[in-house]
Formats: structure tokens, C-alpha cells, sequence
């Protein structure tokens, strides 16, 4: 289902890694490029037409921010806690990460669910929060390669994008994106072939569709797990895949950039 055009999203998930100067070295190297890309002729609405994202480590996105102040590149966090304020030691909520100046949050990373056991209603209550609390919210959703194996990818997948769809406020549908990241292409140099990757994308979409089809219709769905410089242009080429969730890749500018050169070619 393409009814309509969706701006394309590019996010670096830089994990546990980086520092300070890392976070400034990558953002000198890359807006500048990012800022060519923008003016080139070729693609002229590349800085309309695509949002890209930097999410680095939560105690380094004050650098991030400033570094990226004035140019393309947007500032997320990797995660959110599920409650508004409290007794909860550790976290950062919605609103410290806004105030903070990110505008974007991933939730549900398949890291946070298997080292953090974190299930699929906790990872609705982050996103739902978020949501509310005006974020582009990046739900991750995937299965292992055992459920693969075991013929239950489709119903991982369908259950964790709807219980994310049961809490989403209706209101804030158009900041909702869906990562489809399957866990056994994460970090391994082996990422889904379109093929697979657009069927599960299709799929998302017409679980959504189920409950809103314009919704459906408008809604991000990236795709994550070893995107880099040589397959996303043919994962891009996919109907259903509005993007990427960049980890090895986002970490390095250069790699990074020549991905957003084949996203803004898509
Ligand atoms: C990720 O962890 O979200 C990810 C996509 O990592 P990588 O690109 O390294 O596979």
C-alpha cells in the first residue's frame, strides 16, 4: 500500500558508544555534506523530504543538540521511561527529553526487551507517553531467528505493533513510526533482503490499515538491521520501507551520509 508519499526517516541509533568530541567530529563531518546534499540540484527537496536523526547516548544529547543546532539533523534518545514524574531512579521522562530538545525517541529497541525484559505493553506505555508528549516515536518491533525458524514472525510482529496501536492516542498517529527490525540482522553484517523486508512492512501497514487507513497510509515504517551504503537503496526501493534504523552504519559520518545519499535518491 503507497497511497501517498512519506517523508523518508534516517535515524543513527549510536548505542552505548561515542563521547563528546565523537558526537561533535561526526556532526562537523556530516552537515556540512548534509547541507551540499540539501542545495544540490538533483535533490533539491532532500532537506524537506527526508527527516534525519542522531540519537545518541542520553547524558551526551545536550552536545548532539548544539552540534546539530541550525542544520537538517534532528536529536533523539534511545529510550523513555513509561510514567511522567515519580520515585523512579535512573529514568528520564517525555518531558525532560523535549526540554532537553530532542524530537525524536526510540522505544522497544530489541536490545531494551531482551537485556532490559522489557514486553510489549511497557514498550506501548513508552511510546504512548511520548506520543503525548509531542516525540516522533520509534517503535521497534522484530522477532529472533528462532520465531523465524519456528514459522512465528508474523504473529511477534503483529502482536508487539498492536498493542502499541491499542494505547497509541489517536490524536498523535502522524508522529507514530514503526521500526521493523528483525534480530537476527541486527549487528551482523547481514541485513533482510528486501523481500522479506517489504513483507513484513506490507504487513504493519495493513494492521494499521485494520484500524485506520489513513493512518496507514501515512505512516513511517523503517526498516532496521545492518542497513549500510550497499543495501539501502535496494531495501529503499521498497513500496513499504520509509526509511532506516541505522546502528553500526550511524556511527560513522561518512557511512552514514552514504546512506542518506541513497535515501534521498529513493
Ligand atoms: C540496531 O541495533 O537498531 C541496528 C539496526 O543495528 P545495525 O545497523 O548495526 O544492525
Amino acid at each position: 500500500m503507497q497511497s501517498q508519499r512519506r517523508r523518508k526517516l534516517l535515524a543513527a541509533n549510536w548505542k552505548m558508544h561515542g563521547d563528546r568530541a565523537a558526537v561533535e567530529a561526526w556532526c562537523a563531518e556530516l552537515l556540512p555534506r548534509a547541507a551540499a546534499l540539501a542545495g544540490a540540484p538533483t535533490s533539491a527537496n532532500t532537506k524537506l523530504a527526508m527527516d534525519v536523526v542522531l540519537c545518541p547516548p542520553a547524558i551526551l544529547i545536550p552536545y548532539a543538540v548544539a552540534a546539530a543546532a541550525d542544520s537538517p539533523v534532528a536529536v533523539g534518545a534511545q529510550d523513555v521511561a513509561a510514567t511522567d514524574n515519580g520515585a523512579y531512579t535512573g529514568q528520564i521522562s517525555a518531558r525532560m527529553l523535549v526540554a532537553a530538545g530532542c524530537d525524536f525517541v526510540i522505544v522497544g529497541h530489541s536490545e531494551r526487551r531482551a537485556m532490559q525484559c522489557e514486553g510489549d505493553t511497557q514498550v506501548a506505555r513508552k511510546a504512548k507517553i511520548a506520543l503525548a508528549a509531542g516525540l516522533n516515536t520509534i517503535v521497534c518491533v522484530g522477532e529472533t531467528a528462532a520465531q523465524r525458524d519456528a514459522g512465528d514472525a508474523k504473529n511477534i510482529v503483529a502482536c508487539q505493533v498492536g498493542v502499541t496501536l491499542d494505547l497509541a492516542p489517536k490524536n498523535a498517529m502522524a508522529k507514530l513510526v514503526f521500526a521493523y527490525e528483525p534480530v537476527w540482522a541486527i549487528g551482523g553484517g547481514v541485513s533482510a533482503t528486501p523481500t522479506q523486508a517489504q513483507a513484513m512492512h506490507a504487513l504493519i501497514r495493513g494492521l494499521i490499515a485494520k484500524r485506520d487507513a489513513r493512518a496507514a497510509s501515512a505512516c513511517r515504517i523503517i526498516y532496521g538491521g545492518s542497513m549500510n551504503a550497499k543495501n539501502a537503496a535496494a531495501l529503499l526501493a521498497e513500496p513499504d520501507i520509509d526509511g532506516g534504523l541505522l546502528g553500526g552504519a550511524g556511527l560513522v559520518a561518512a557511512d552514514f551520509y552514504a546512506v542518506w545519499q541513497a535515501a534521498a535518491r529513493a
